[in-house]
């Protein structure tokens, strides 16, 4: 079976295990961009706190910008990597302020993926899935994001030749995923990738794909 086959095949069978995420409404994509970066490196729920927290001291990103770096860091501290945080967060809006006039994303929207994706990869601090996630969630494009719970199921399932690094999974993927998928694939795979087929102890005997992987095949151990 090809991969875009077998893709289609996996798409199926997690639709009729978790069903078909429907998109939420668009989101500020500064607000996303900057939150992702709050999300790298800790959990979902500090850097849900650490986001909260920032936007309860400085209401708008202005306030952000206009505000020392240790203030930043020590606000956004439970988010872990602060002082790194809150300095790339200042030099970003700093760059958006200086490149673009004004602290607002919503022109991303309408610009090609991937220049956008080759811009703002350049700061320091961003990388194809930020940006990913910015264009999938904030904009509706049809972008699909590779994080580590991603990458390690793809990797199980052979979509992704073992230990492939993120930036190359996402050019893989990204071209195996059908069109208008990327959204609905990538909410289904982080569900299974995050309830099971977990990094260690995944739980086997619930999953929905058994005949794509390579562990069970074999052909790949838990460390891969
Ligand atoms: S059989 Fe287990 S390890 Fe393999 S893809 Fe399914 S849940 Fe993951």
């Amino acid at each position: 079976m090809d991969l875009r086959a077998k893709v289609e095949s996996i798409i199926e069978a997690l639709e009729a295990k978790f069903g078909v995420p429907q998109r939420e409404a668009r989101k500020d994509p500064l607000n996303v961009l900057i939150g992702a970066i709050l999300s790298q490196n800790t959990s979902d729920r500090n850097s849900g706190r650490a986001y909260q927290a920032l936007r309860g001291r400085f209401p708008t990103w202005d306030d952000v910008l206009s505000a020392e770096t240790d203030q930043i860091a020590d606000t956004i501290r439970i988010g872990g990597l602060a002082d790194q945080k809150a300095r790339r967060i200042k030099d970003i809006l700093l760059w958006i302020k200086k490149t673009h006039g004004r602290l607002n994303l919503d022109f991303i929207c309408d610009m090609d993926p991937q220049d956008v994706i080759d811009t703002f990869c350049r700061l320091k601090g961003i990388g194809i899935k930020t940006m990913s996630v910015v264009l999938c969630f904030a904009c509706g494009r049809d972008v699909f994001p590779v994080d580590t719970h991603i990458l390690r199921v793809s990797e199980r399932l052979g979509l992704v030749p073992p230990k492939t690094p993120p930036d190359k999974a996402h050019r893989i993927l990204g071209g195996l995923v059908p069109e208008g998928k990327a959204y609905p694939f990538h909410l289904n795979l982080l569900a299974f990738g995050r309830g099971i087929c977990k990094a260690r102890d995944p739980k086997c005997e619930e999953c929905p794909v058994p005949e794509y992987c390579l562990m069970k095949s074999g052909a790949m151990d838990l460390q891969g």
